[in-house]
């Protein structure tokens, strides 16, 4: 199991700048002080680490700050949708012989609608290219995907009037994923969000609704076997008051089988696809 935390910076401890660090986490807390090592999101390349390619070189293992000579903001351009429908760890897998999801709904009832999207996330791109379509609203309805905010309660400006999640009932959601899938992804960034605009009580509240859903995870990620990882693109939201991303690294939490390699292997963004395929050895012996 893969979390993606948009906007999650290894920071300082004082909890007057750092929200992880004033009480409203315990459970990020413990992985990020137990069971993180750190990744440097600089990609060494000069000026503050975005998303666009944070997100391409975690996903698919290229240095894409390099190759496009700065860092992109927000979403990935011709070159980056190039470099993630080529180089993204689904297929990767795929082609290991092994089974990967994206678990993110995406509130459309047709998924055409999300591959005829101008605009496009590295998440979406990747799901697009890797599995041909994402979770739609009906599958989110069934509980076979999980609504990014992890309790729908932002669909209710689209329109939604179904039933609200808690954040348990999301984590319930994304287990029932991962068991079905030697690999599953799902991205969080409502930290990044509310590190560009929010107020304290915000990031805290974003911070306190991610916990309660790691709460629900962990005892999934303890279970014999289950390989977790949780890592982020850039820092933002452990720097309280800049209001745009840190040049802090971030931090890679691994627990479980191989958790030690990817922490001892991983030093850069760019190193965990790598390292990762590491531990799912080709199960096809002509390949
Ligand atoms: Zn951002």
């Amino acid at each position: 199991m893969f979390i993606l935390v948009d906007g999650l910076g290894m920071g300082g401890s004082n909890p007057d700048v750092n929200p992880v660090y004033s009480g409203v986490c315990p459970n990020l807390l413990n992985l990020l002080t137990c069971h993180a090592g750190s990744l440097d999101a600089g990609l060494g390349v000069a000026g503050i680490p975005q998303s666009a390619t944070g997100q391409t070189a975690l996903l698919t293992g290229v240095n894409a700050a390099r190759h496009m000579g700065r860092h992109v903001s927000g979403f990935p351009g011709p070159s980056l949708r190039k470099i993630i429908r080529e180089n993204n760890i689904y297929d990767k897998l795929a082609h290991r012989g092994y089974s990967s999801t994206f678990a993110n709904a995406y509130y459309v009832s047709d998924v055409n609608e999300v591959a005829g999207r101008k605009i496009q996330s590295v998440t979406t791109v990747a799901a697009l290219k890797a599995f041909g379509g994402v979770r739609d609203q009906a599958l989110m309805e069934q509980g076979r995907a999980v609504y990014q905010d992890l309790t729908r309660a932002s669909l209710r400006a689209r329109g939604y009037e179904g039933p609200v999640q808690t954040p348990a009932q999301s984590a319930q959601a994304l287990v029932a994923i991962a068991r079905e899938h030697d690999f599953t992804l799902f991205e969080y960034f409502q930290t990044d969000r509310a590190g560009h605009k929010g107020t304290w009580a915000e990031l805290q509240r974003i911070l306190g609704l991610f916990d309660e859903f790691l709460a629900d995870l962990l005892p999934f990620t303890r279970e014999e076997g289950v390989l977790f990882v949780l890592t982020s693109d850039h820092g933002n939201i452990e720097q309280f008051g800049a209001r745009s991303h840190s040049m802090n690294p971030v931090p890679l939490v691994a627990t479980g089988p191989g958790s030690d390699f990817l922490k001892k292997t991983a030093f850069s963004l760019t190193d965990v696809t790598p390292a990762l395929l590491e531990l799912y050895p080709c199960k096809n012996s002509s390949q």
